[in-house]
């Protein structure tokens, strides 16, 4: 009663008709709000219960996806190769030097960023004792690998120990710490002091064994002789596997990328080489090691591959690997692999 006069007052006073005319407006939008939220609801709730098409939603999914654009396969020849280049050998050249040449690389492997490399190649060194040498060539092999698209690894295997050096052996072990790393297809067998000349000579495997020294400095650029099957050899895992790999008994200098050879011809396997004008390397001048002096039994092995080829090889290389070291520009294997 007393509201109702008290409201007939206001009204009758006019004074306040502007606030009840906000009350009203604030009611109606009260109102209108709860009906929409009734409606978003009972939209929800119908949303649960329309069956969604499985292609909307893959067209949805495909629109929204954030999935990263896919990499094209390099180019058959890469954009980047220069031809034949002027190498360099600076008595000066650090480590540190060709660690910040190389920032792209990291434990020795590197790929290609803006396309997929075609093959993923690891480049086998065997090494003791020639640290000046395989710093030449780390300078020119991985600017060399990189202009050619490669996915490449790079393993240097250390022979331990003063004995008699094994070439062949190291190889061997370093074809199989490699695959322990990364299943490889390919391997370049690389002399720690032979250095490409021109990176048209691809660090790739073909369908046959393929002979990359066709020719060298110290030889007139002529090859070394009929069949001379050493210094940088590629071959696929599956034909190194094929062969069983190196022999294991050529200790000291000579013979064993003859029986290599050998191995691959009783294959039935052919070898291939690159034009001349192409496979051409500088060999760092060095006189013969000590430990690696001329293997006098290399004839007698030579004439025993057929018999002795599947067992020694890959499937009896026995040794004790003393320590991996994942540095910047290459995995480090040292290894003990006993003596003859
Ligand atoms: N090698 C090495 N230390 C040695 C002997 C040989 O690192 O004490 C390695 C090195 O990779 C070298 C390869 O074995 O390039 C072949 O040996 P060498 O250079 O004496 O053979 P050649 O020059 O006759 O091909
Ligand atoms: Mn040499």
């Amino acid at each position: 009663m007393g509201f109702c006069v008290s409201v007939g007052r206001i009204l009758r006073k006019g004074k306040c008709f502007v606030l009840v005319l906000l009350c009203l407006s604030v009611l109606a939008w009260i109102a209108n709000f709860s009906g929409e939220i009734a409606k978003s609801i009972q939209v929800s709730f119908n949303m649960t219960q329309i069956p969604v098409k499985a292609d909307t939603l893959r067209d949805h999914l495909t629109k929204h996806a954030s999935t990263p654009p896919l990499k094209v396969k390099c180019p058959q020849t890469s954009p980047l190769l220069k031809g034949a280049v002027k190498l360099s050998f600076e008595p000066s050249l650090t480590l540190k030097d060709v660690e910040n040449d190389n920032k792209g690389v990291t434990e020795g492997k590197y790929a290609p960023t803006d396309c997929t490399a075609r093959q993923s190649v690891a480049i086998l060194i065997p090494h003791r004792n020639r640290e000046k040498h395989l710093l030449y060539l780390l300078h020119h092999l991985h600017p060399f690998l990189q202009r050619q698209q490669i996915h490449y690894g790079i393993y240097v295997i250390q022979q331990a120990g003063d004995t008699t050096f094994n070439r062949a052996k190291l190889l061997n072990v370093g074809y199989l710490e490699a695959l322990k790393e990364y299943s490889w297809e390919c391997f370049i067998l690389h002399d720690v002091d032979l250095v490409p000349e021109n990176d048209h000579n691809l660090y790739v495997c073909d369908k046959q064994p393929k002979h990359l020294v066709v020719g060298r400095n110290v030889t007139g650029y002529k090859l070394r002789y009929k069949g001379y099957f050493g210094g940088v050899t590629a071959m696929t895992q599956k034909q190194f596997d094929k062969v069983n790999g190196f022999s294991n008994s050529y200790w000291g200098w000579g013979g064993e990328d003859d029986d290599l050879r050998i191995r691959v011809q009783l294959q039935k396997m052919t070898i291939v080489r690159p034009p001349a004008d192409i496979a051409r390397y500088t060999m760092v001048f060095h006189k013969r090691d000590s430990g690696n002096e001329a293997n006098k039994d290399r004839m007698q092995l030579l004439r025993q591959t057929q018999q002795v080829w599947r067992k020694d090889g890959l499937n009896s290389c026995s040794y004790k690997t003393l320590s991996i070291e994942r540095l910047p520009l290459y995995v480090n294997v040292t290894v003990d692999i006993g003596k003859p």
